[in-house]
């Protein structure tokens, strides 16, 4: 099943295609995501997004195409089985249990991980192992202190950190972020990259954002979409210059420089 030829690749989407009825929200885009990537996709509301992370993340099957991780062809795999390969992903629209403490959120993923499952939450006190994780991992999110509120009691910040937490609980190789930024102050959105900045270099983050600030400050690469179609990659500088993205996306949007 490994395709050597693409080892150097993390990703690799191959003509993938999601049709609803005669509707294309994407067609035959091809994209490579390179390990250690911090590589983001920007293009207006509409462009197939959010559609191109469900074909990813398996939360939605391809109608065309391949979908292949580290060289194994995962198109018709389950979503579990992808989170089992290194895939995770946070959603535009919160997964988080609200009426569980942030604590509780985190362990739950971890014990998921660990094949808890979620009756494994009753034995916490005896995974001390578990327990701890799940303190570092909101050390490294910048929650150490609000580990006892529940998620309802968090700020619309204080969530997107928290599903990070989640996703990161799950020890992907290929961490998927869509509009991590969206709704949040600029305080916050400035928290939240300096977070995404320090994530070890061996998970490669894959992210849809509008906050253009943020793309550029993050992003070695850049893809452009447009219409379900993928119009370009390439660097910041590359795209920012790119006069087809700008007639198509930048135009229409404030970029600094
Ligand atoms: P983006 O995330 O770039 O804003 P989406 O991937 O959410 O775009 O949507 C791309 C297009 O596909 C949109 O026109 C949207 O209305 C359409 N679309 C998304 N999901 C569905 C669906 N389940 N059924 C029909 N059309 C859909
Ligand atoms: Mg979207």
């Amino acid at each position: 099943m490994t395709d050597h030829d693409h080892h150097h690749s993390l990703l690799e989407l191959r003509q993938v295609s999601r049709h609803f009825g005669s509707f294309r929200a994407l067609d035959d885009v091809a994209l490579t995501v390179r390990a250690g990537a911090r590589h983001a996709i920007i293009g207006p509301n509409g462009a197939g997004k959010s559609t191109l992370f469900g074909l990813i993340s398996g939360t939605l099957p391809v109608t065309g195409g391949s979908v292949f991780v580290d060289g194994k062809d995962v198109t018709r795999l389950p979503v579990h089985r992808r989170v089992g390969l290194g895939v995770a992903a946070t959603f535009q629209h919160s997964s988080l249990f609200l009426r569980e403490s942030v604590l509780e959120n985190v362990l739950l993923a971890v014990l998921r991980r660990a094949g808890g499952g979620l009756g494994g939450l009753r034995r916490v006190g005896a995974r001390p192992k578990e327990l701890a994780q799940a303190h570092a991992l909101l050390e490294r999110v910048g929650l150490p202190t609000r580990h006892e509120a529940t998620a309802a009691e968090l700020s619309h910040g204080e969530r997107r950190q928290l599903e990070v937490a989640v996703a990161l609980a799950t020890g992907p190789r290929l961490l998927l972020l869509d509009e991590p930024a969206a709704g949040m102050s600029p305080a916050e959105t400035a928290r939240l990259t300096e977070l995404i900045a320090a994530l070890p270099g061996e998970v490669t983050v894959l992210f849809v954002e509008h906050d253009l600030d943020m793309v550029f400050e993050l992003a070695d690469t850049v893809s452009v979409m447009h219409l379900g179609r993928h119009l370009m990659t390439g660097s910041p500088d590359e795209v920012r210059a790119s006069s087809e993205v700008q007639t198509a996306y930048l135009g229409t949007v404030e970029v600094s420089s």
